[in-house]
Parts: structure tokens; sequence; C-alpha cells
């Protein structure tokens, strides 16, 4: 059984990962929060048998052996060195950090801690997604020429906080959202993206649409928002001889429909067992602190969706094309 403290009295934390903690096997012995009352009611609520308001006793805990960091984004790094460096292993929520500088300084503590680090981007563990990637390894849609995603969804209220107004918190939706599309179309792809160009709206982004120059010459085409409530979400890749067509598959659900494309003919396709995206990830970050395998998504992949969020950042900002930085 492994067993996490849980960094970071997050509603994220609350609603999501514990419960999927266990339903994958472990347990949350601990949790920490900046406020002792936030802390003890988190803890008391969910059952966890300790709650602190600093990281070192939970970090001090030998029962711990791993950590789950679900600060706001500047508070991640500074959790996640302290975890490493007392030999904790290290989930990460996304983006990693708010500087490329923060994210390399995690990823060193933890191999040279020799602890296993993930991120917490969970698309790629969709089965919706998961089959996609599967087609186009088989070569179902031929040479892949081009992708869209569509990712512009509604921020539900409760969560209309530092995501919106903070960027010193690492708010707006290129860390909340595009880093999540960077992921997932890396992962289907299986190639890294080159140079970006985008706009935003807004002072702490609410909306972002641009283009990714992915390795072999691939575009592919994002939009994501907090203010667009109907849209509906979904994810295409174009290839040579076929289009995978994916609808409401940018979810934290194990939902969406993928369809194959020829023509005017579209099949829909089968995606198996809909596994919840989390309870796997978390399955195999347990597998890999047992010795056995990467987490599903690793440290260097956090690294290099922040790399390309902050790259549409700069994009956004001075109006020119901006190469990627790792
Ligand atoms: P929350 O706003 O719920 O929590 C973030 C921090 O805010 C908490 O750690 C907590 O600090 C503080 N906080 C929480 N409630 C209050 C309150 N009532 N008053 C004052 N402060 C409060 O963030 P989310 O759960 O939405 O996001 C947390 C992290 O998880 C982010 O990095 C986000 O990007 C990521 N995330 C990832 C998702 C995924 O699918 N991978 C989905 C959603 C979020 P303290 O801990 O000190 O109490």
């Amino acid at each position: 059984m492994i067993n996490w403290a849980f960094v970071g009295a997050s509603d994220f934390a609350r609603t999501r990962m514990v419960g999927s903690v266990r339903d994958a096997g472990g347990e949350v012995v601990a949790v920490v929060s900046s406020s002792a009352d936030r802390a003890r009611s988190f803890a008391e609520g969910l059952g966890i048998a300790r709650w602190h308001d600093a990281l070192e006793p939970a970090l001090a805990d030998p029962e711990v052996d791993a950590v789950y960091v679900s600060t706001t984004n500047e508070l991640h790094a500074a959790a996640t060195i302290a975890a490493a460096h007392a030999g904790r292993h290290v989930l990460c929520e996304k983006p990693l950090a708010t500087t490329l500088a923060d994210a390399y300084a995690m990823a060193t503590a933890c191999r040279e801690a020799g602890v296993v680090f993930g991120t917490n981007h969970h698309l790629r563990n969709a089965p919706t997604h998961r089959t996609m990637r599967r087609l186009i390894e088989e070569g179902a849609i031929g040479d892949v020429l081009a992708a869209r995603a569509f990712h512009a969804v509604s921020l539900p209220e409760h969560l209309r906080t530092w995501r919106v107004s903070s960027a010193a918190a690492g708010g707006g939706v290129v860390f909340d959202i595009t880093v999540h599309d960077t992921d997932v179309l890396r992962f289907l792809l299986g190639r890294e993206v080159l140079e970006v160009v985008a706009m935003t709206t807004g002072d702490v982004e609410e909306t972002v649409m641009g283009v990714m120059r992915f390795e072999g010459d691939v575009l592919a085409s994002f939009h994501d928002a907090f203010t667009i409530a109907h849209a509906g979400t979904g994810l295409e890749v174009h290839g040579t001889t076929g289009s995978l067509i994916a609808r409401e598959v940018m979810t934290g659900e194990p939902s969406g429909d993928v369809f194959l494309r020829r023509g005017a003919e579209l099949t829909a396709v089968d995606v198996g067992p809909r596994e919840s995206l989390y309870v796997r990830a978390l399955r195999a970050f347990h597998a890999a602190i047992r010795g056995e395998g990467a987490p599903a998504v690793t440290g260097e992949d956090g690294i290099r969706s922040l790399a390309v969020a902050l790259a549409v950042r700069e994009s956004a900002a001075t109006g020119r094309a901006v190469k990627v930085a790792v």
C-alpha cells in the first residue's frame, strides 16, 4: 500500500484525487494546508488520519511514501523540491511551475533523490485518446498532416478565484488548459512542439487561440477558454488516408466518442473499457514506485508542456511566432 501526503487543501484534491488514490489501492494519511482550519476540515471530511499547517511534519512522517502537490501553481516548486529532499516520490499538478527554471530544479531534485516524479496531466490516460494513439501508430489515417484541439469551456463559478485573477499564482487559461492540450497532442502525435503562434484575451488570459508547429511540419490549432459555455470539446487528427474525429473528450471523465472518417464514411470506434483517467494514472504511479515502469506522465513531460505554455504566452504578448525553449 502506498501512503500519500496531500500538499494543498484544494478543491481538486478533495473532489477527485483522494478518492482516486483509494480506488488505485493507496491511502491518504496526511493533508497539509497553510490554514489549520482548512487542513482539519479537509482531513475530517475525508477520513484522513493526520492534518498539518506546515509541510515539515508531513515530510518527517515515516508512513508517508509519496506526496501529491495541488497548491496554486507558484507554490508547486518549493513543495516538490522539499518532498524530494525528504526522499518522497512526487506527483505534481500541472503546470509543474510558473517558470522553466523552477521546473528544471524540481526535476533535478527528484532525479538526485532517486524518487519518482510525475505530472498530473490526465488526458493521455483517457480510453478515447489512447485508442486514437493506437490507431495513428497502426497507420489507420496514413501520414499525419494536422490536428485540432477544441478545449473552450465555461469555468465553474466556484473555480473563478486565482485562476481568473492572479497571474502571480499562475492563473490564466494557458497554464490551466493549453498545457493539457500540449500533453495530449504530444502523446497522440509522438512529436515535439517546435514553435507556436497565439493570441489571447484578458490580462490573466481567459481565451487563447493559436497554432503549434510540431516536428515534421505537422500543425495543430487550439482554442482554450474559460468563457465559452456551449461549444463542447473535441480533438481531431487528420492524415493522408483518414481523419480521427473525437467529441466531448477534453474532460476529466472517461467519456466521449471517437470516429474514423474516410471521405463521407463515418465509423464509430470502440474505445474499450471506460476506466477513470486519474485512477489509471495513480495505478501507474504506484507501479513506478515499486520499480515497474514509469508514471503515465513524467516530470519531463510536464516540463515540455510548461515550455509550450510559456511560448504561447510570449507569442501572445509579442505578436510573433516563438520557438519552444526545450
Ligand atoms: P483551489 O483553488 O481549490 O486550491 C488551491 C489552493 O487554494 C489550495 O491549496 C488552498 O491553499 C487554497 N484554498 C483553497 N480553498 C480556499 C479558500 N476557501 N480560501 C482561501 N484559500 C483556499 O484549486 P484547484 O483545486 O482548482 O487547483 C489546484 C491545482 O490542481 C492547480 O495546480 C490546478 O492547476 C490543478 N488542477 C488539475 C486538474 C487536472 O485535471 N490535472 C484539474 C483541476 C485542478 P492551502 O492548501 O494552503 O489550504
